[in-house]
């Protein structure tokens, strides 16, 4: 939530935003403007990443503000194609597919089966696996510009999940874990369970099963998602994972406080050209590849949708997380590292 009593009007917020990136002055005005609700091409222009709630140095939390102006000006479009396949979340079919009993839950939201051969091998046996609408999470409204629905959907989420009756559930999508951690916490809703991030599901897996895992030895660049901008504090978990399966996170322009949006939302705005998107997308590839990575690794299902082709391409092998810690415990990856093969 947006607080004004600790707004300076600095132009912080609107200067180092990796996408509009405004001059000092532009910035402040355009920011005071949002503030008083006036027209302010921010609105329409945003893309929504989140990346200013970082960069602001007083805590104000300037991109929800920016999320609500939309939602209330209309300004920020998405294409149909895009806003039906939001709608379609919520009323994906929902099933709960029971594990063995004292094994953890997960909540897999509504990608289960977006991508083949991802939720499968050792990491995912006799785990309880909650799937579709009933465990759709609402997060990823704010790239709709609709943040409203977003809390209204809040508490039914946090009830579906409490019916499990589990003590912890681990969440398979960074946006599940932001709603849970971050989120409710602004609505003021109580939690009756302990949300656990796959990150620190498989790092705590990798710990106890060290013996299995051989060091993979290989350069990796991260695609952080645009949700962990709210739960950031899990990134030094994450280097960790990546020590233990021996995998090196390259240092790269575009990571942790520099890391880019996929190019998933400027694909589906209407006032962003084909050509920009594009050249958004590959200078964050790019960026990858020249600072030495081999590989891809993603976090997010619609990350790895938006860049697996375009960064195997430039030679970056495309990996959501889990397969890339899967590859350190020898298994065979069905479907490739990110649910496509490339011949
Ligand atoms: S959310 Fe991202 S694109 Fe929007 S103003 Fe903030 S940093 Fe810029
Ligand atoms: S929200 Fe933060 S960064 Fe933006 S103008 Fe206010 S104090 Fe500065």
């Amino acid at each position: 939530m947006f607080d004004k009593e600790k707004c300076t009007l600095c132009g912080e917020c609107l200067m180092k935003c990796p996408y509009l990136a405004y001059p000092e002055e532009k910035a402040k005005k355009e920011f005071k403007k949002l503030i008083d609700g006036d027209p302010t091409p921010v609105t329409a222009d945003c893309i929504t990443c989140a990346a200013c709630n970082m960069f602001c140095p007083e805590g104000a939390n300037p991109f929800d503000l920016i999320n609500d102006r939309q939602e209330e000006t209309g300004t920020f479009i998405l294409n149909e194609q895009t806003q039906n396949f939001f709608k379609a979340f919520s009323r994906m079919k929902s099933e709960i597919i029971e594990g063995e009993p004292g094994k953890p839950v997960m909540n897999l939201c509504i990608f289960g089966d977006m991508l083949p051969g991802v939720i499968e091998g050792q990491l995912f046996e006799g785990l309880t696996l909650l799937k579709g609408g009933d465990y759709f999470d609402y997060f990823g409204l704010i790239h709709a510009g609709t943040p409203s629905v977003i809390k209204d959907n809040a508490q039914t989420f946090v009830d579906n999940l409490a019916k499990i009756g589990a003590k912890e559930i681990i969440c398979y999508h960074d946006d599940c874990y932001a709603m849970l951690v971050n989120k409710v916490k602004e609505y003021k809703i109580a939690l009756p369970f302990k949300p656990i991030h796959i990150i620190e599901y498989l790092r705590d897996y990798v710990k106890e099963h060290e013996n299995q895992i051989k060091k993979l030895n290989i350069k990796i660049a991260y695609q952080q998602p645009c949700a962990s901008r709210y739960t950031f504090e899990k990134d030094t978990i994450l280097d960790e994972l990546f020590e233990l399966i021996g995998a090196e996170r390259v240092n790269r322009k575009y990571d942790r406080l520099g890391a880019l949006c996929c190019g998933g939302i400027q694909g589906s705005m209407v006032n962003v050209s084909k050509e920009v998107e594009e050249e958004w997308r590959m200078k964050n590839i790019m960026d990858a590849k020249d600072a030495g990575a081999e590989a891809m690794v993603f976090l997010c299902p619609m990350c790895i949708l938006g860049l697996r082709s375009r960064g195997k391409a430039q030679g970056l092998e495309p990996y959501i997380i889990s397969n890339l810690v899967r590859l350190a415990l020898g298994e065979k990856l069905t479907h490739g590292g990110a649910g496509k093969v490339f011949e």
